[in-house]
């Protein structure tokens, strides 16, 4: 194919255990997924439904230094189990859901609070708090064939050695297949989609120079270090 400006790499996730890579297609985030984290944002967790919303699928990166962002002051970590989707399908059933998961890995829905914050308060779209470079911190992806599904255990983080967020992946509001059967019938979900699926309390600010440990029972750590804006 004769391109008129260089295509650029696909964007692409180390497989655990394996020298294959996962080409993201779509990365897709739930918001409002752990009734703790909507109260500490100060709504009534069952007044809100669950929220969908993308993020640019470079923006998924495995690097172990990232540049803190431009345009922010209030640079947040939300630590999520991430779905890596491995089939193509639409109206997808709860009961089938987890036929369609690859597997799953340890990921950072990196935001700009700030920008969150003001875009919802003026009823404007949150993409740039939301989706942005290097906003998606990702460790490789664990296969189900190897790890099974994950449907509960332990997630913390920790930011320079200090506990921050601390909960259990069974907290969730929207379960993994209800998130699977409602995103299907809203998007046809493709191989290589990333599904990020919410964050616990405890979400702060991060600065240059802040180490931030995540953690997920059954899939390990996820570590970056945010260094000075670029
Ligand atoms: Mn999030």
């Amino acid at each position: 194919m004769d391109y008129v400006v260089d295509p650029g790499d696909v964007s692409a996730i180390p497989v655990s255990g394996s020298h294959q890579l996962f080409p993201v297609h779509r990365i897709y985030c739930v918001g409002k997924n752990y009734a703790d984290h909507i109260k500490e944002m100060g709504m009534d967790p069952k007044s809100v439904p669950p929220c969908f919303f993308m993020k640019p699928a470079d923006a998924a990166t495995t690097q172990s230094k990232i540049p803190y962002p431009p345009g922010t002051n209030n640079y947040h970590y939300e630590l999520e189990l991430v779905l890596a989707i491995g089939k193509e399908g639409r109206n997808i059933s709860k009961e089938q859901a987890k036929e369609y998961i690859f597997g799953y890995a340890v990921g950072f829905d990196m935001t700009r609070r700030d920008l969150q914050i003001r875009a919802g308060q003026s009823g404007s779209p949150w993409d740039t708090g939301k989706g942005f470079d290097f906003s998606a911190p990702i460790s490789a992806i664990f296969p189900a064939a190897s790890v099974g599904h994950i449907t509960n255990g332990h997630l913390v983080l920790s930011v320079n050695g200090e506990l921050r967020q601390d909960s259990d992946i069974s907290q969730m509001v929207w379960k993994i297949d209800e998130i699977i059967a409602e995103l299907s019938r809203l998007y046809l979900l493709k191989p290589g989609d990333l599904i990020f699926t919410g964050t616990p309390a405890g979400v702060g600010p991060v600065v240059p120079g802040d180490k931030l440990v995540g953690t997920i029972a059954g899939l390990g750590e996820l570590i970056v270090e945010i260094t000075p804006a670029e």
